[in-house]
């Protein structure tokens, strides 16, 4: 009777989900652990882009687990991902690929409980067996009217006891998931719809009208609050990431984590092990998450080191870093560590105009050095090339100050009037990290596209001529200076190139 009616209407009005009409084990099992504790909406589209990654259980059992911790991001309790990964290969290497129609074996695997496999024995292979997660076990307390602690042991086998009456001979599957969209859409926590109801003749909540209190549950313990310092420690255009070894979040990546305390001091005192010396450099803000078991109480700091060089962890670019599997918890200090990567590019003034010198006397000696003797390299001093700069200024000419990580990294100048960029550099430390490239493209933009653009490079600087290409400006001339120490603002041999 009850699950003639429920199918009747799970006939009419199932949920149209992405992870819905498939037998297929593998997908049934993927969704059934990606619908553990996140929200049926969330899961739609993860679900979809892991089976892309992850077409069958061989391609899951064969990739590295960063991978799949990876194709995780955002969906969190990683202990998930990483025992699909364990089941996957599990399945592959005993039951060739082939899960087992079997709810002992499969309540054996890795990360499979009770719910998880009845899910997958009902839906892919037929079988009798109830799912009773927090919609099945609502629903069927209010029908029976189970009116005790539904987290006591015996009131639960009760209850899967009943559910199991309840099952058809047939459609094992549909009855759960008929079940659990009844649950999720009228038989929901606190004031069900039951006019909408078709167990309403024969529900016990509905007779009685305590809908409201059941199913009943001891109340649950609040989670342990937990101080914490999140420091970003930034050197050259990287950030330092180590991968947890804790049970919370294993094997993900995260900034440098001071748990149980959120001081400074504490912070700076667990670095000295890591070989990292780094001066303060501010709070970037606060920041919370929180886990089923304890909220995180979050304090970002910025941190400059002094050297990439460290004992354990390491120092990563922005790209590398968000190739890297890093948790939600890490959202707020992640958006500040992109931030701090980012290039900044703006116009100089007398606070930044020093540092724009001193970088831009750094990168100049530095690609010069190949062709000028050590006096004209030393000549080319922070404070030479700050005047030059402020001659820039006075001719009309726009001077930026490049900056990544806090610090200054680089020059950039542009002649508006002659569509013209005279001079782009970057410290030494802070090449390869896409600097030049976002400088390039931030002066292409500064110009005007309807005319000519001119830039002069030096003749061999192959990346600085491919970077430029890359825009599309192309070869048009080269110039030779014989006496490049005569005239400061000509190197030995140039080329000019247009776009
Ligand atoms: S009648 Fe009301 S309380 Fe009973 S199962 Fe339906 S929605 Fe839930």
């Amino acid at each position: 009777m009850l699950s003639a009616l429920l199918l009747s209407w799970y006939d009419e009005h199932r949920r149209v989900l992405p992870f819905r009409g498939t037998k297929d084990p593998y997908r049934v099992w993927v969704s059934e652990i990606m619908l553990q504790q996140t929200r049926t909406e969330t899961v739609g589209a993860y679900y979809t882009r892991f089976l892309e990654r992850f077409p069958d259980v061989f391609a899951l059992a064969d990739a590295p687990e960063e991978d799949v911790l990876k194709c995780w991001e955002g969906l969190g309790y990683y202990s998930r991902a990483r025992n699909l990964h364990k089941t996957a290969k599990e399945v592959a290497e005993t039951y060739q690929g082939q899960f087992p129609a079997d709810l002992e074996l499969l309540r054996a695997l890795p990360g499979v409980g009770d719910y998880t496999a009845a899910a997958v024995a009902s839906i892919a292979f037929g079988l009798p067996a109830p799912a009773m997660d927090g919609n099945l076990t609502r629903v069927l307390s209010r029908v029976h009217g189970v009116r005790e602690d539904v987290d006591i042991p015996a009131v639960k086998r009760h209850l899967a006891e009943l559910a199991r009456e309840d099952m058809p001979g047939a459609r094992c599957g549909d009855f759960n998931q008929a079940l659990m969209d009844l649950g999720a859409t009228v038989c929901v926590p606190g004031t069900p719809d039951c006019e909408a109801c078709p167990f309403r003749p024969l529900c016990s909540a509905y007779r009685e009208g305590d809908a409201e209190t059941l199913p009943v549950k001891a109340a649950a313990k609040p989670p342990k609050d937990v101080s914490m310092a999140v420091a970003l420690i930034t050197c050259r255009g990287r950030v330092w990431m180590n991968q947890r070894k804790e049970t919370l979040l294993k094997n993900l990546w995260v900034y440098h984590l001071t748990e149980g305390s959120d001081s400074r001091a504490d912070a700076e005192k667990a670095l000295k092990p890591l070989g990292i010396r780094a001066a303060y450099i501010n709070e970037l803000g606060k920041a919370r998450h929180i886990f089923t078991h304890r909220v995180w109480h979050m304090t970002l700091l910025h941190y400059a080191a002094e050297s990439t060089d460290c004992r354990e962890g390491r120092f990563v670019t922005l790209n590398e870093m968000n190739a890297l599997p890093i948790p939600t918890a890490m959202r707020a200090a992640k958006e500040n560590a992109v931030q701090l990567l980012t290039p900044l590019i703006t116009p100089v003034d007398e606070a930044t105009l020093p540092a724009a010198a001193a970088a831009y006397a750094e990168s100049w000696q530095e690609s010069h050095a190949a062709h000028c003797t050590r006096d004209f390299l030393q000549k080319h001093s922070s404070s030479y090339m700050e005047e030059k700069l402020r001659e820039h200024l006075r001719q009309g000419r726009c001077v930026y100050s490049i900056a990544q990580c806090g610090a200054a990294a680089g020059a950039l100048v542009l002649d508006k009037a002659k569509n013209e960029i005279i001079s782009l550099y970057i410290r030494p430390a802070h090449q390869g990290l896409g600097l030049g490239k976002a400088a390039v493209r931030f002066a292409v933009d500064a110009l005007d596209r309807a005319r000519p653009m001119h830039v002069t490079v030096l003749c061999g600087n192959e990346r600085a001529i491919s970077l430029y290409a890359s825009f599309g400006f192309t070869e048009i001339a080269e110039t030779r200076v014989l006496d490049a120490e005569r005239d400061l603002a000509e190197e030995d041999r140039i080329r000019k190139a247009g776009g």
